[in-house]
């Protein structure tokens, strides 16, 4: 077992921390106040060859695995640029990488990876308003028509639809079957912007670098070139989606949690209201202590969930431990980081009020913890399936 990063992964975690850096605070605050997609950023992490790490080399990218785009994920965050430009990561090397990776055929492959380094921006649409968390039971369908499949349905809650050039689609191309309920999916990937396809976004408490949306299909045309996998067989394409996407966000969230305790250390040894900084009270050393060791057990969890991945093993409840875990150490990391900031924690220029607002959305997708639970006590605790 080795715990030490080898040096391109230095290297890279420096990259990363660099970036991020180049970006102040104030910058973070307009696209959190102005609900605008960080263009600057993104284009900052093409350029800096970030975004492509786990492109394969031959279509542009460095050629890394997902521990690698874990520690860049991880350090963009930390760095400064918090769930906001971890969460990116997610929009195209994740939905589009790791699938086309693993599921994607030589010319998929050669059609879609390269965008991947270069910035194309992914959405993936799987939730949807009456399946919920029961994702089987999705009612979008896919229908052959000629050489044409022609997607009708409605999505919720997809993010990144205003600027996404692609979009992964989850559809049945059957229907639903009770002895055979995850028989039947598909996954298509389709062009954005399209006039078949509406999305009509959300309010909503955090994470307003991205837009959320209810989407609407009306004879989505995809062509049956652009089916990811067999047609009717995407479960195991699936989940080397969604474990990925899982080990990604959670990357994020402890680097999050951990810009979060920074900051609030920083401004507890400048704080002096009792003659001494406020710093040097126990009573606020000791939640962002336990923050600290919190966070630092599910960064482990990280890191061996993105190792498994990387060697095809099964991962889904390292995955699953790792986004639970990060979760809630970052979410109780940026609380203590509030409390101990004062009224200066509450307000929207101390920065960490913000990060409260986008890491409490990991309690809740792309996975809620009450779906995580229910997994890891069939999976892990080998307890009877409750859902
Ligand atoms: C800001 C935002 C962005 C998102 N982006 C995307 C995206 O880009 N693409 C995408 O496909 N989806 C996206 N989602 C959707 C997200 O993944 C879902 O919201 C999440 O999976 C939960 O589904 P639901 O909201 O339908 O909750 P429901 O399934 O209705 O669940 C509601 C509550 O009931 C609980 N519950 C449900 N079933 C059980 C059970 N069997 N046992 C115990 N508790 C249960 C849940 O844990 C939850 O607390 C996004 C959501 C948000 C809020």
């Amino acid at each position: 077992m080795d715990f030490d990063y080898d040096e391109d992964q230095v290297a890279l975690r420096e990259l990363a921390l660099d970036v991020a850096g180049r970006v102040d605070d104030k910058y973070w605050q307009d696209v959190d106040e102005h609900h605008h997609f960080p263009r600057e950023f993104w284009e900052s992490l093409v350029k800096s060859e970030l975004l492509g790490v786990s492109v394969p080399e031959e279509y542009g990218g460095s050629g890394k695995g997902l521990l690698d785009m874990a520690i860049a994920v991880e350090a963009v965050a930390e760095g400064g640029a918090g769930m906001e430009g971890g969460s990116l990561f997610v929009s195209g090397p994740v939905f589009g990488g790791c699938l086309l990776a693993r599921h994607g055929n030589p010319e998929q492959r050669r059609e879609y990876l390269p965008g991947l380094a270069t910035g194309d921006l992914w959405a993936g649409a799987f939730t949807e308003p009456d399946s919920g968390s029961n994702i089987t039971t999705i009612r979008t369908n896919a229908t052959l028509s000629g050489d044409t499949y022609l997607v009708n349905g409605q999505k919720m809650y997809i993010s990144q639809m205003a600027n996404a050039n692609r979009i992964v689609v989850m559809a049945r191309t059957s229907p639903y079957d009770p002895g055979h309920r995850t028989r039947g999916i598909s996954l298509l990937l389709g062009d954005l912007p399209s006039p078949a396809v509406e999305a009509k976004p959300f309010r909503k408490l955090g994470n307003n670098f991205m837009d959320s949306n209810a989407v609407y299909f009306t004879d989505y045309p995809v062509p049956v070139a652009n089916i990811i996998g067999s047609e009717g067989g995407a479960w195991k394409a699936l989940y080397d989606v969604l474990n990925p996407e899982r080990i990604i966000l959670a990357a994020a969230a402890v680097g999050t949690g951990t810009l979060a305790l920074k900051r609030a250390i920083e401004y507890a040894m400048g704080r002096e209201v009792w003659g001494q900084p406020i710093a040097a009270h126990q009573g606020l050393q000791f939640p962002l202590a336990e923050a600290r060791v919190n966070l630092a057990a599910a960064r482990l969890q990280v890191y061996e969930a993105a190792w498994l991945y990387d060697r095809e093993r099964d991962c889904g409840v390292p995955a699953a431990m790792a986004k639970y875990a990060a979760a809630h150490a970052s979410l109780a990391a940026a609380d203590a980081a509030i409390q101990t900031l004062g009224g200066a924690g509450y307000i929207a220029e101390s920065g960490v009020e913000r990060h409260w607002r986008n890491l409490r959305l990991n309690r809740l997708s792309p996975v809620s913890d009450e779906m995580t639970l229910n997994y890891l006590a069939q999976h892990d605790l080998g307890m009877p399936r409750s859902y």
